[in-house]
């Protein structure tokens, strides 16, 4: 199956859904697609139990007065190209030819490696905090939330406020870094008032700066947490461990598409210009996809992007001094929530690294490059396609000085970013460039992408 659009919107996140009815006001025919059941992204993630927050409520009544944005629900974008995309959508595959795209693809969480990180009852605080809108049971239950980063108080808000009873909150930075942060806020008071109305909820819950995870342990599930800290060790009894060191870019549509990345911290995110496209033409991002920034980036970015998609160049440069404020808090969290070596040094040789496919650290030593290391061990080839580990072995330089150039993986003779191209930067890893993004049916990969001459040709204006 074939179909066309003007534009075309990967992720229903808010940047996504900025995207879409900016392009859509300014006459675009766009389709929208997001993997998820609704729409909304992991900030507006649907809550079984309490009614969405009074910004997603406008996003969602400004898409359904959107007749000109189609939405393609639990459809994911498997494999992607100049001018085409394949997704998979209710059991069939189809070709969605585009003439603008903008990714919207958001961001995952950082999930690294210590020994009993695999242990049941042990999840990315992130996640923990999807399963229980999705109706976990957690009330009553003793949660340890732990890590780094804004979202551990935003994880812990809706644990506590669906009946979890939080132990603690163990955020990994020192607190003199964490002062640095807060007495920043004053420029961003939306930011400010939300931290604030988060700690408010959260009244009684200890917040413990400088705090980290060593190891988790129990027999069937986790039971007990080791945490460190100025203190010394401690051994705190629990029945969750919801633990996450920060977010990264989804960029692996990116890389497909052969844009230009750039690195923040040891993890790429796409690089953009200041219209936000992409390195490819056409092809515009936006939100956590261009780097880390909160929702308020994603929103603005959003709309800016599907102005730019749209021809709307004059509004959306209108939007520009909102971008740049935004943006400029997204700066802060990498300086502010920087990662102790201790947190890399916390897994042992025999600590599982890839989850999927069952391979330890220490099956990784003497492998100098993560595409040696994959065809050894296999790891990174199971369900989810390296997601975790890859980011993992990233952030802890376990192939230091052989990681993948992305940007070298995908040289992009038709960049339009240059004349300063990226010089190749050591990047998480190039497993993301080739097809597909997710496991997929043979029957949906056959024939497309086979004749791309032919669908290539198809897609032009
Ligand atoms: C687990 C998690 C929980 C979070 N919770 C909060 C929170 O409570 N509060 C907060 O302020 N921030 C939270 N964040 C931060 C959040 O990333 C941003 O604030 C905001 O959601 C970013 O918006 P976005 O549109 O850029 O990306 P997202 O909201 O992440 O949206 C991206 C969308 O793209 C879709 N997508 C990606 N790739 C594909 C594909 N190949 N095919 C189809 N669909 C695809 C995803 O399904 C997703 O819906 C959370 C982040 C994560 C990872």
């Amino acid at each position: 199956m074939t179909e066309r659009c003007d534009v075309l919107v990967i992720g229903a996140g808010p940047a996504g859904l900025a995207a879409a009815c900016a392009a859509a006001s300014h006459g675009a025919k766009v389709v929208m697609v997001d993997m998820q059941p609704r729409v909304g992204g992991q900030v507006w993630r649907q809550d079984l139990r309490k009614p969405a927050v009074a910004a997603a409520r406008e996003a969602f009544a400004e898409l359904s007065a959107q007749p000109a944005v189609r939405c393609l629900q639990q459809a994911h974008v498997v494999a992607a190209r100049p001018g085409y995309v394949l997704i998979e959508h209710a059991g069939t595959a189809m070709e969605l030819h585009y003439r603008a795209l903008v990714l919207a693809t958001g961001a995952r969480e950082l999930l690294l490696p210590f020994p009993g990180w695999t242990l049941p009852g042990v999840t990315g605080a992130g996640a923990l905090q999807a399963l229980v809108k999705q109706g976990w049971p957690i009330a009553g239950k003793r949660v340890l939330v732990a890590g780094s980063g804004p979202l551990l108080l935003a994880a812990a808000a809706t644990l506590h406020a669906h009946g979890a009873q939080v132990l603690a909150i163990c955020e990994q930075a020192p607190a003199a870094q964490l002062r640095g942060f807060a007495m920043q806020l004053w420029r961003w008071p939306s930011k400010l008032v939300q931290a604030a109305g988060l700690r408010a909820r959260l009244a009684g819950v200890p917040y413990r700066s400088g705090t980290w995870v060593r190891s988790a342990s129990g027999n069937q599930r986790v039971t007990e947490v080791e945490i460190e800290s100025a203190r010394g060790v401690e051994r705190i009894a629990c029945d969750h461990l919801a633990v996450g060191y920060g977010l990264v870019a989804n960029t692996e549509l990116a890389q497909q598409l052969g844009c230009e990345l750039t690195m923040q911290d040891r993890h790429p995110h796409v690089r953009v210009d200041t219209r936000l496209m992409t390195s490819v033409a056409d092809v515009y991002a936006a939100g956590e996809a261009c780097g880390i920034g909160g929702v308020d980036t994603a929103r603005i970015e959003g709309a800016m992007a599907g102005c730019f998609a749209a021809g709307a160049d004059k509004e959306a440069e209108a939007l520009r001094v909102r971008r740049d404020y935004a943006r400029a808090f997204a700066e802060l969290l990498p300086r502010h929530f920087a990662l102790r070596e201790q947190i890399h040094l916390a897994a042992t040789p025999q600590t599982v690294v890839c989850r999927c496919e069952d391979v330890n650290l220490s099956q990784l030593h003497g492998h100098r490059a993560w595409r040696a290391a994959k065809l050894a061990t296999r790891c990174g080839m199971g369900s989810c396609q390296g997601r975790i580990c890859g980011a993992a072995l990233a952030e802890l330089r376990v192939f230091d000085n052989a990681l993948a150039a992305a940007n070298a993986a995908n040289p992009n003779p038709n960049s339009n970013l240059n004349p300063n191209p990226l010089p190749p930067t050591p990047a998480t890893t190039a497993h993301g460039a080739r097809p597909p993004v997710f496991p997929t049916r043979l029957a949906s990969l056959a024939g497309s992408f086979s004749s791309e001459g032919e669908s290539a040709a198809q897609s032009k204006p």
